[in-house]
């Protein structure tokens, strides 16, 4: 990666900056400003999104798209601080919507991945929609899965770009992982998503207030299946359905769920677990329903952020920042919260079985 390269370079001009004059290490640092500005494809500045309803998979690339950990810059930061968007909402774990009692909040975690179609097939026979939670990294490999499941009408979020645990991460890092999650969903669907699910269900104030910075809200779950969990053992199709219904003679209303799409054994388990929420009279809905919203695609301040020209070329404007060399972050002013709000600890599947999965699994160079 040609930032990573500059990175390296700088990291030489400064490790060797007591034989160099000041200038000369300006020039150094210059220069190598100057060649990675070259290596900018000329025509990068502009996106290649067109509106939704004339996206196919024709009109998708992933040129931009990193791999492994993705780089992140300090200016990108401090752009969104300066929106000056952020507001102290709590994380979302239950469907709030006063209409109707009985809803019933079911999201799929993890992919897009080949297994997403039997989830999605369930729901299209049953005209019922669910939300998703893609990871950014995934979405390369099976853009076709993500943008079946958006033409079919499900609401989608970010999950970051690496399933990355965000409470480990500098500022920047974390920053990183939500624009290239919400610009890979940009990138097959033309929408912005303005919800994320943070993995692990792992997120503090810091982590809330930087997303919110970048527009975003935060999403986790009521109740978790741990599906994922019982996939060695083979009794996942058992273990989900009596964990559903266990809910049920609880009288659980109001829930959102989590369940996931990458196992062929995950997604056997869906249509039996739907099926008893719809027999014991729950209404199954997407996030944007679970809320009472309009929708939970449409965010201004990603949006401006991606017209702006500094996702290409992060290190345009005046004045021009610095590269990150240190591996320590780069903070502007987001507090590292004390207290840590969390769901219910999971150990997510990445854990349970990284080579099942699509991505690294690697946390991004995170700093503890
Ligand atoms: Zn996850």
């Amino acid at each position: 990666m040609l930032p990573s390269l500059l990175a390296v370079a700088v990291l030489c001009c400064v490790a060797c900056a007591d034989s160099f004059q000041p200038d000369d290490l300006n020039n150094i640092v210059g220069e190598a400003m100057d060649l990675y500005r070259a290596h900018l494809d000329p025509n990068s500045k502009t996106p290649s999104l067109l509106p939704a309803e004339n996206r196919t998979l024709a009109s998708v690339n992933f040129d931009w798209a990193p791999t492994g950990s993705p780089p992140s810059y300090a200016s990108w930061t401090m752009y969104f601080q300066q929106q000056q968007t952020y507001a102290d909402l709590p994380v979302l774990t239950h469907c709030v919507d006063s209409t109707n009692v009985n809803v019933w909040g079911a999201s799929f975690d993890d992919g897009p991945s080949e297994n997403t179609h039997v989830v999605t097939d369930y729901f299209a026979r049953k005209n019922m929609k669910a939300t998703f939670w893609v990871i950014g990294s995934n979405v390369p490999a099976f853009p076709q899965a993500l943008l079946d499941t958006f033409n079919a009408g499900h609401d989608i979020g970010i999950h970051t770009w690496t399933h990355a645990q965000l409470t480990d991460l500098s500022d920047d890092d974390i920053v990183s992982e939500l624009v290239y999650g919400a610009r890979a969903i940009y990138e097959v669907t033309g929408k912005m998503p303005k919800f994320f699910r943070p993995p692990y269900g792992e997120i503090d104030r810091r982590v809330r207030k930087i997303a919110s910075s970048l527009g975003l809200e935060a999403v986790t779950w009521s109740h978790d299946t741990l599906d994922w969990s019982y996939v060695a053992s083979g009794s996942t199709e058992q273990q989900v359905p009596d964990a559903f219904r266990e809910w049920l003679q609880d009288g659980v209303t109001r829930a959102i769920t989590l369940q996931h799409d990458i196992f062929e054994e995950t997604v056997a388990a869906v249509p039996q677990s739907m099926d008893l929420l719809i027999d014991a009279g729950r209404t199954i809905v997407p996030l944007s329903t679970c809320l009472g919203i309009p929708s939970v695609f449409g965010n201004p301040t990603l949006e401006a952020f991606f017209a702006s020209g500094l996702f290409e070329n992060p290190y345009s404007g005046s004045p021009v920042p610095p590269p990150k060399h240190d591996g320590g972050g780069y903070s502007v002013g987001f507090v590292k919260g004390r207290k840590t709000v969390k769901a219910v600890r999971v150990d997510g599947p990445t854990k349970f079985d990284k080579s099942r999965s699509h991505f690294n699994g690697k946390r991004s160079n995170g700093a503890r």
